[in-house]
């Protein structure tokens, strides 16, 4: 059985997460799209939270298992049985860190490899930053998101601010 693993930050997930899971699925038997917990990364939803909103998102992806998992990403991925770590592309400004970051990940885990699928064109511009942008000023989110998930982040921005 070949499985990948999609691991992210996931603040909310966006069109452009899904569409790198939905293609992932495609291509691998088991794919778990894993919410990395990064303290360095001040968050809009809790982890737990973050995981639901994937959840209600993939629910009709039969292949597709959402989890949490801290510590390193290629442990994860080992425990899991994954050789293979996705990670998507939107511009030459994404390729240094996450080039850098395959690199390292080998160097810890040479049985693991790092696949880059590049982003749907229509979705380059598309991050969780801008998602958080637009909705903190109102605007309407359904190019961005899932429509599953309007709701959760018009409803968390009103309880912050
Ligand atoms: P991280 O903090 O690990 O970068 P993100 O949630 O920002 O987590 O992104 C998770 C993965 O999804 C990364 O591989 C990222 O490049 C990819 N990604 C994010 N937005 C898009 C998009 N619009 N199109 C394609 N891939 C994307």
């Amino acid at each position: 059985m070949k499985t990948a693993v999609c691991p992210g930050s996931f603040d909310p997930i966006t069109l452009g997460h899904l569409n790198i899971i939905k293609r992932t699925a495609r291509i691998f038997d088991k794919v778990y799209v894993c919410v990395m917990k990064n303290s360095e990364k001040k968050s809009l939803f809790t982890e737990e939270e973050r995981v639901e909103l994937i959840r209600r998102t993939v629910k009709h992806l039969d292949n597709v298992e959402v989890e949490t998992a801290d510590g390193l990403l290629v442990e994860y991925a080992k425990e899991k049985g994954a050789a293979v770590i996705i990670r998507g592309l939107r511009a030459v400004s994404d390729f240094d860190w996450e080039f850098q970051m395959a690199l390292a990940n080998r160097k810890i885990e040479p049985a693991i490899d790092t696949l880059f699928l590049a982003s749907s064109e229509k979705y380059t511009y598309l991050s969780s930053t801008v998602v958080k942008e637009m909705a903190k000023y109102g605007a309407d989110l359904r190019e961005f998101v899932p429509r599953e998930i309007i709701e959760d982040i018009v409803n968390k921005m009103n309880n912050k601010g």
